[in-house]
């Protein structure tokens, strides 16, 4: 059977200063959804896009994603990395050191982007940069990681916990 390609986007807006997303949701980078949904929980703007296609970052430009980005502060995009481990490799412009040693304290194989040029997400046209702050947060989970996250709720809660204290600690430092 052949199913036509379709698009599926979820927008919520809701009154925060951070934006997660999944650019490429759905059956893309499978899992990206879901983790994106779950931290964000009520608390954070959420954004998710299922599209035929993978659009790569840095020429991300869907309208309704646009918008919800230049109304946030922080932008942290969940990514799913085509590698069969438990690793989580993060990228972007922020610094985000502490949430590398938070995730490693937690137990989680986390990891800087750094000896990964293609995940870097430094491009300042990287949807996860352009935000108020124009430095965002690029989070790429390997498959294994993913679906551990998807099938284990306290692994969910562990990283959700870590990155909402980052959350709360970029937030503060951007006030100060
Ligand atoms: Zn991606």
């Amino acid at each position: 059977m052949h199913k036509s390609p379709k698009l599926f986007i979820e927008a919520v807006f809701r009154a925060s200063d951070v934006l997660i997303l999944a650019p490429h949701g759905g059956n893309i980078e499978v899992g990206t959804t879901e983790i994106a949904s779950f931290l964000a929980g009520d608390r954070y703007s959420f954004y998710s896009l299922s599209a035929p296609n993978h659009k790569p970052s840095h020429l991300f430009d869907e309208p309704r994603c646009v918008e919800l980005v230049q109304k946030s502060l922080l932008v942290i995009a969940i990514h799913g990395m085509r590698e069969n481990s438990e690793k989580i490799v993060i990228g972007g412009l922020y610094d985000s050191e502490l949430l590398i040693d938070r995730l490693r304290e937690s137990g989680f194989e986390a990891e800087s982007a750094e000896r990964y040029p293609l995940l870097a997400g430094v491009h300042p046209n990287n949807i996860c940069n352009r935000g108020i702050l124009k430095r965002g947060v690029q989070i790429e989970v390997a498959t294994r990681m993913r679906d551990r996250l998807m099938r284990e709720s306290g692994m969910r809660e562990r990283f959700k916990k870590v990155v909402d204290v980052f959350i709360a600690h970029a937030l503060q430092k951007s006030r100060s």
